[in-house]
């Protein structure tokens, strides 16, 4: 018989570590697994390191993760990192450790997996070369590793000028950023802008990346669209139109930015009520103001139920590991109350310039439909754009049949890179708002395992 913990919480990044060491403090008995080697998640990814600190652009990020992350560790929580969790219900998940799986029973199970990048194609996007910011980006802070150049930079989002100006900073020359984002979009925003002062310091983090684009004078081309990456077996150009006027640029590695989407993959499969934000155009777990879902027992926090950042992610955590505590007899429900209330006042304050990002970068879609018959969508599978709209020609305009049709989430991503470019591409074609071609189904395992972890079943203690 496995140990039966008070809480399991799955991600040590700022939402896992918060709710963790919130609980672990009040004496509950917690476990929080990670399938990273080292505390931190996204933001403070290995800020335990040796050499961490100079690793992090921002002074503020590394002082906030180190603390975070000690606050964690020193809390009394067990922390299973090299964990990987791959299937969830409530009370109990299994997860794969090295070469066996663990079971993990618990009263209650925190979700706080994070976000991922949006997963965008474009003609070419399958050539080598052709890669995340987001994942360069992480490469860089991990092992100073450096995608070989001439680099360009090319999408949509707040990552973008982010990594732009962090890969600036480390003297990383960089040959051109292509921004994607609509001219539209900044008007669009206006009527937000005022409220986001509340966070101006978010605001000012993005004016100060911009600057420092414009100080190390990269070309940066606007209201680019068109965006083909060109290359035998490697990128060797990338195409695209800017105002008017077609341009070709050399190039060895072309980083492509769409934005953050929570992952909701794990969310999904345990069943989990999910709706469409229309802002950021993508899922969301449904929760209430401390996380809880629509099934007991399992409760979200940071960025996988929205994307909001990292502070706001902390503090979504402490939110629910609050509650958790008083639900579990740690902590009286007076004292909880008292406790959140100047977390919910922070939050709020975090929360403030969302609408206003969300509107600046609102992912534009039409580029989907534009997208020419042949680009590949399902990357596993190989399933194209245009067997996407043959099968919505033929009636189909279900995410779930055209996957059960054309096999697309069915390899070992689960759909996690071509869930959302799926109904993107079958709604254009359709005519029909994305969001009613529903969510794809996700079943267990959530990661690929070979057969002989299913076979190696460790109970907990
Ligand atoms: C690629 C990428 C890079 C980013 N870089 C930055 C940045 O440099 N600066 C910035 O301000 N914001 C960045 N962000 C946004 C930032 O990550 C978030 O705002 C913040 O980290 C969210 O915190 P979180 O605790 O919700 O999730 P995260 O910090 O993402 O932590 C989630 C944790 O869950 C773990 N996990 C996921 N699935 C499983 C599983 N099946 N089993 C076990 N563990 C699992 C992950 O390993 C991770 O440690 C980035 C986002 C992405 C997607």
């Amino acid at each position: 018989m496995s140990q039966q913990w008070d809480a399991l919480v799955i991600g040590a990044g700022p939402a896992g570590m918060s709710a963790a060491a919130v609980m672990a403090e009040r004496g509950l008995q917690v476990t929080l697994v990670d399938e990273q080697d080292t505390p931190g998640g996204q933001i403070y990814r290995g800020v335990t390191r040796p050499q961490a600190a100079h690793r992090f652009m921002e002074s503020k990020d590394y002082n906030a993760g180190i603390a975070l992350t000690r606050r964690f560790l020193a809390s009394g929580a067990r922390y299973l990192p090299s964990t990987t969790v791959w299937f969830v219900e409530p009370g109990r998940v299994l997860a794969r450790q090295g070469d066996a799986t663990r079971e993990i029973r618990a009263t209650r199970i925190v979700i706080a997996v994070g976000a991922m990048e949006r997963p965008v194609p474009f003609k070419g996007w399958t050539l080598p070369g052709v890669m995340g910011v987001g994942a360069a980006h992480i490469l860089q802070k991990m092992s100073g590793i450096t995608p070989a150049g001439p680099i360009v930079l090319a999408g949509s989002g707040p990552l973008l000028p982010m990594a732009a100006a962090h890969y600036l900073e480390q003297g990383v020359p960089l040959a051109a950023i292509l921004d994607t984002t609509p001219a539209a979009n900044l008007a669009r925003a206006v009527p937000f802008s005022l409220p986001a002062l509340a966070d101006a310091g978010l605001l000012w983090r993005g004016l100060a990346y911009m600057l420092t684009i414009a100080r190390k004078r990269v070309p940066v081309y606007y209201g680019v669209t068109g965006l083909v990456a060109e290359g035998a077996d490697h990128v060797e150009r990338v195409s695209f139109a800017s105002k008017g006027r077609q341009y070709h640029l050399d190039v060895k590695t072309l980083l492509w930015h769409n934005g953050v989407i929570p992952r909701t993959h794990m969310a999904a499969s345990a069943d989990l009520k999910h709706a469409w934000n229309h802002a950021q155009q993508c899922w969301e777990t449904c929760s209430d103001n401390a996380g809880h879902t629509s099934r007991n027992g399992i409760m979200v926090a940071g960025d996988c139920a929205g994307v909001h950042g990292a502070e706001a992610s902390a503090l979504q955590g402490e939110l629910a590991g609050l509650a958790i505590a008083a639900e579990l007899d740690a902590l009286s429900a007076r004292d909880a109350r008292i406790l959140a209330r100047p977390l919910r006042k922070k939050l709020w304050t975090r929360l403030a310039a969302r609408p206003f990002v969300d509107a600046v970068f609102r992912p534009c879609t039409r580029s989907y439909a534009a997208l020419d018959d042949d680009v590949v969508v399902c990357r596993c599978e190989n399933v194209t754009a245009g067997e996407i709209r043959a099968a919505v020609a033929e009636g189909i305009t279900d995410v779930n049949e055209i996957k059960l049709r054309l096999r697309p989430g069915m390899g070992p991503c689960q759909g996690r890179m071509c869930g959302p470019a799926l109904a993107f591409v079958a709604a254009a074609a359709a005519g029909l708002p994305v969001q009613k071609l529903g969510m794809l189904r996700i079943r267990p395992p959530l990661r690929p395992i070979p057969m002989a972890t299913l076979c190696t079943l460790t109970k907990d203690n």
